[in-house]
């Protein structure tokens, strides 16, 4: 059981205290996925075991153009990323399931004129608020 501290790394990006961390282990490898609900910032970082101590394989910082969770009516979904502005298609689709066919979730796009990312549709379904003011 992990201590509530360590699933969750400040974004570098936005400053939101709950961005959110991921773990993966393969053989002697493990992998670690830090993701930002509110701007789409995301960490990877990838060590290798080979005696017990990790070696840094790699490590990629992608900035966020912004996030979305999108759950389908009875249905779970995890929450996504942009890593380059999203096309007015792509916004315009996650708009129209959540605003027309029943699905919760939500839309964030980063503003780069006020350097925040400001949600665009929908509520996060988390008690987390998606402006990171609390
Ligand atoms: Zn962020």
């Amino acid at each position: 059981m992990q201590d509530l501290s360590e699933m969750h790394e400040k974004c570098s990006q936005c400053g939101f205290d709950y961005a959110r961390i991921d773990t993966e282990r393969w053989l002697d490898n493990t992998a670690r996925r830090v993701m930002c609900p509110v701007c789409g910032w995301t960490r990877l970082e990838e060590h290798h075991w080979p005696d017990g101590v990790p070696r840094l394989v790699k490590r990629t910082e992608s900035f966020g153009f912004g996030a979305y969770r999108l759950v389908p009516p009875g249905g779970y979904s995890g929450y996504n990323a942009f890593h380059s502005s999203p096309d007015p298609e792509v916004i315009e689709h996650i708009r129209e399931l959540l605003n027309k066919k029943g699905w919760k979730g939500y839309l964030t796009l980063w503003d780069q004129s006020v350097g925040r990312a400001r949600l665009v549709e929908g509520s996060p379904l988390q008690k987390f608020d998606a402006n990171g003011t609390k």
